[in-house]
């Protein structure tokens, strides 16, 4: 479902830029679960971000169901990340002016769907926070955050999803319950699953870890899970 061939990203412009990824290749197949392990600052997130067409690279192509995203300009990528893709952010990325339904509703509205109070609702419900619907970000926990922000990946029931860090800021029990979603997700619709992790546990769930290192990609091992 993805496939990175040369895939590089230097930030910064002439005479001062900064390498983050360097010549990284791979291919995820659909319907797999895989990590994306790593030291701080080795470049997970920007490789989690070119993956899902955030961002685009400086060299190299990302072909993610076919389509090279490289080719497409911001706002065909955003499409198409509305299509197909769920990303769970880092830092939950949730709107501050919306409730937490009204966030779960906005990917279902820019695709025009139907219903869309009652499926953000049943969304809020899956991750256990149906009564937290009408509050505001600030006034919910960080674990309860990122489970608006998994409700909201899962709504336009994504081909793949990308979720950077999603247990990290989460205590233990909150995590568990955070994994399982993902992995339900994964076994039960098929999702293919790239999460990036510095939780071992949890990278050694999954089928395959990828481990990244100064923006190169230095092993590539299957699981046993
Ligand atoms: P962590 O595990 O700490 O989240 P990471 O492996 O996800 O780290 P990245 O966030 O991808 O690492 O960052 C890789 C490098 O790129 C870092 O040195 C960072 O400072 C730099 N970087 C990231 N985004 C930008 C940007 N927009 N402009 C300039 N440099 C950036």
């Amino acid at each position: 479902i993805l496939d990175i061939h040369n895939l590089s990203k230097s930030y910064g412009s002439a005479g001062k830029t900064l390498t983050v990824l360097d010549d990284v290749n791979f291919a995820i197949e659909t319907g797999s679960s895989n990590a994306i392990v790593g030291p701080s600052g080795s470049g997970k997130t920007t490789l989690l971000g070119l993956c899902a067409g955030l961002d685009r690279s400086s060299g190299g192509s990302v072909t993610l169901n076919g389509i090279n995203l490289n080719t497409l300009s911001e706002d065909k990528r955003a499409q198409v990340r509305n299509q197909f893709v769920g990303f769970i952010f880092q830092n939950f990325q949730l709107l501050p002016t919306l409730t937490a339904l009204e966030n779960v509703m906005v990917p279902l509205e820019l695709r025009g769907e139907r219903n869309i109070k009652a499926r953000a609702m049943d969304l809020l419900d899956k991750v256990g926070l149906a009564s937290r619907s009408h509050h505001y970000p600030t006034q919910l926990s960080g674990g309860e955050q990122q489970r608006v922000s998994i409700a909201r990946a899962f709504s336009n029931q994504p081909k793949i999803l990308f979720a950077d860090e999603p247990t990290g800021n989460l205590d233990a029990e909150t995590g568990e319950r955070v994994q399982k979603l993902l992995f339900d997700l994964n076994q039960d619709a098929g999702t293919t699953l790239v999460v990036v992790t510095h939780d071992l546990e949890l990278a050694g769930k999954t089928g395959r870890i990828l481990r990244i290192k100064g923006g190169k990609l230095v092993s590539d091992e299957k699981t046993t899970a």
